[in-house]
């Protein structure tokens, strides 16, 4: 429904020289505050509860009221309707924020508590000296207009006109408005679910008239609801006859020594929050039932004391103790200006518990008025999210990243790194001869030295970098923005570093560990590059330990191969400098590496099973194997699905007599020079998306593994 915008009835008001109402700095409501005097500081207290109920309520009066006018409803009545719609969720100021903000369903316990709050409300308008019919209209809108959710089915009195025409203005308004557990219906869609329950939960001739309402133009009655609203009232003229001199005081009210009025009193004893009033001098004049929950203690306990930090045993969300000259009650009330922190403080259980202190310094009577809300559920979930977090993500007992957290962030890597064209290596390590440590010094020692060997590692690597425990004695070191042989570079200095180390845990010996390195290469995917370090280490493992090697080729020179595929566009052998053929999907190029056959086999076996590729066939100097491209390119979807690749390959040796590049050595040179064709196994892929792409990937890969330059037309 549209509701009038409060700016759009003010304009109305001035339009027609009625606009003298009050006007609250803030969003406040000055028609409200025209119209209903006593009921708007109980607005008030609920729109700084919730502002979005007080929303939905200020739409439902408004709503009402328009209504009312359409029907020409006896002004008595029309009032009585417009406070008790204005007013219809008061008691929700007594139901805690954990309940009201809660996104999710709410359980047995929760439900209980927010589905009494029009007891509350009753409660806080009998204590205001509300007008009875308010009171009957907010217990009755509940009812249903058949009577079949009373207690007894059917009997009783029907509900009064103003509940049966709120209940049917608050179900609209609130199906048409967003909630955390329940989108906005459209208008018709209201309109059809008050229809379909029209007869049993609402009154069907209201139902009909709500409808036709809200169906005709309604900027005329707005403009009467303006003036209305807006009208100046005094007090004593509260159209709705509030009588705070009769107000029914229940038994929250508690302290006679105020001259404060049972209304105050009773609203404030109903909040959940814990309120304090001090004077000028710091001297508690109010000390509510939330405040007693909150510290446990009690008013008469807490009247007339100065209200210090040290009170309260208040410390800063640090934990630091606040001394008294630190007081935020007093700066508030010497600069005029409210504050709000989180703090903590002295519970009634005896352990702090942490609350946001609102303090709002009050010039007449000059003090302040200071609230606390209890937050210490929100404050150690948030504590408890970081220590699951701590454990989910690290390894206990070395305290770096543990297997999952690396996996994790490999993926992020790589999928960032390619993206930006940085260079990313990753060094594998582990420790030499571990069991025989564990077999002579006991598997303690062995702990401690895994320790000390995973501190060294922390203190050797950048931010940016990671560190991670890969599994008993084997680490991992994700180097960002690091290429291979500064990577290596760095390797090395770890294991000169931990080889130079004596551990009083293995009666002051050194260990040594084996490092195997790698860069990232385009086409790489976790799995790959992962594989290729493995492959270093085992290398150094096998060549004695105690040592650093290095795998692939240089990935800025294979990026610049690639690079020259984008600029250098050619179709067809001979067309372009680097001789590479492309039709859709299938690349074909000439590799050259400046190793003898035999040497580039054994290269091209680290590219067959990093890529997990399965070799399908061979013959003379041929090969044909194939394998699957995932997307690793953040232009393609996580989702892609790999396409699975052929690759044939015809290898043949040249012998060549020459100067090497700087025109010296004269001599008898070999060369290996590859045929590739990449292609999609399945001609149904030649076409897909990103097929071309892929395939250009895998040959970057195997460019990187053959440590290969393309072959020019002219070479
Ligand atoms: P290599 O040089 O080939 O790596 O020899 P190694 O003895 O280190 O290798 P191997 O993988 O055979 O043995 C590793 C040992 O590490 C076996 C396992 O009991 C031990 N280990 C794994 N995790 C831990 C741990 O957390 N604490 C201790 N003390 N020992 C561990
Ligand atoms: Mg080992
Ligand atoms: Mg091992």
């Amino acid at each position: 429904m549209a509701v009038p915008p409060l700016d759009q009835l003010c304009l109305a008001a001035e339009a027609s020289g009625l606009s003298a109402a009050p006007v609250c700095p803030s969003r406040g409501m000055p028609s409200v505050q025209g119209r209903l005097g006593m009921a708007s500081a109980l607005f008030t207290a609920l729109r700084c509860k919730h502002t979005p109920t007080a929303d939905h309520c200020y739409r439902v009066a408004v709503s009402c009221s328009t209504w009312g006018a359409a029907l020409r409803m006896p002004e008595h009545l029309r009032d009585v309707l417009e406070s008790a719609a204005l007013l219809h969720d008061i008691g929700k100021i007594g139901v805690p924020d954990a309940v009201m903000l809660k996104p999710g369903r709410l359980n047995d316990d929760e439900y209980e508590i927010i589905s009494r709050h029009p007891d509350l409300a009753s409660h806080v308008l009998m204590a205001a000296g509300a007008p009875q019919g308010v009171i009957d209209t907010l217990l009755e809108m509940s009812q249903w207009f058949d009577g079949s959710n009373r207690p007894i089915d059917g009997r009783g009195a029907p509900p009064s006109v103003t509940a049966r025409m709120l209940a049917i203005a608050d179900a609209f308004d609130s199906m048409t408005t967003d909630h955390i557990y329940r989108p906005a219906k459209t208008r018709d869609a209201a309109l059809a679910e008050l229809l379909k329950h029209s007869g049993t939960q609402f009154d069907p001739d209201l139902v009909r008239s709500f409808t036709e309402h809200f169906a005709q133009d309604q900027s005329a009655l707005r403009e009467e609801v303006g003036r209305r609203w807006l009208s100046a009232l005094t007090p004593h003229e509260s159209p709705v006859g509030w009588h705070p001199e009769e107000a029914i005081v229940g038994p929250l009210n508690s302290d006679p020594t105020t001259a404060r009025s049972a209304f105050e009193q009773s609203l404030i004893d109903n909040m959940h929050d814990g309120v304090i009033f001090v004077d000028s001098q710091l001297r508690i004049t109010l000390w509510n039932t939330g405040m007693q929950r909150l510290a446990g203690v009690d008013p008469s306990a807490a009247i007339g004391q100065l209200l210090r930090p040290t009170l309260l045993d208040m410390a800063e969300a640090s934990g630091r103790r606040m001394a008294d000259d630190e007081c935020p009650v007093t700066a508030a009330i010497r600069g005029g200006v409210q504050d709000i922190r989180r703090v903590s403080i002295l519970g009634r259980s005896g352990k702090h518990v942490y609350v946001d202190l609102h303090v709002v310094p009050v010039r007449q009577p000059a003090g302040a008025a200071i609230m606390l809300r209890d937050v210490s559920s929100e404050q150690s979930l948030e504590a408890r999210c970081l220590a699951l977090h701590v454990e989910m993500t690290k390894d206990p007992m070395t305290q770096v990243a543990n297997r999952a957290e690396f996996d994790r962030m490999l993926e992020q890597f790589i999928e960032t790194h390619l993206a930006s064209g940085l260079a990313c290596s990753l060094v594998m390590a582990d420790i030499d001869r571990f069991k025989l440590i564990n077999d002579t010094h006991g598997h303690q020692a062995g702990d401690t030295a895994i320790i000390a060997f995973a501190n060294l590692l922390k203190t050797l690597c950048r931010s940016g970098d990671l560190v991670a425990r890969y599994g008993g004695e084997e680490f991992v070191v994700l180097c960002a923005d690091c290429g291979l042989n500064a990577a290596a570079r760095r390797a090395e200095l770890m294991r000169k570093k931990l080889a130079a180390m004596v551990h009083e845990c293995l009666g002051n010996q050194p260990f040594t560990a084996s490092f195997g390195v790698t860069e990232l290469q385009a086409g790489d995917t976790p799995e790959t590059l992962i594989r290729r370090a493995d492959r270093g280490l085992l290398m150094a493992k096998e060549q004695g330990r105690n040592q650093v090697v290095q795998l692939g080729g240089d990935a800025v020179e294979a990026k610049k191969a690639q690079g020259a595929w984008w600029t250098g566009f050619s179709f067809g052998r001979g067309a372009g400098a680097t001789g590479e053929r492309r039709s859709s999907g299938v690349v074909e190029v000439a590799l050259v590496c400046d190793v003898p056959m035999n040497v580039a086999v054994e290269k091209l076996r680290g590219f067959i099973s990093d890529h997990d590729a399965k070799i399908v066939k061979t013959g003379e100097n041929r090969l044909r194997m194939t394998t699957q491209c995932a997307s690793v390119d953040r232009s393609m979807r996580k989702g892609d699905k790999p396409i699975a690749f052929q690759i044939d390959l015809t290898l043949s040796e040249t012998h060549t007599e020459r100067c090497n590049t700087a025109g010296l050595a004269a001599g008898k040179y070999v060369q290996t020079v590859a045929e590739v064709q990449i292609r999609p196994r399945r001609d149904g892929d030649l076409r897909r998306a990103g097929a071309v792409e892929r395939a250009r990937l895998l040959l970057a890969s195997l460019k990187s593994y053959l440590m290969a330059k393309e072959q020019t037309a002219q070479a």
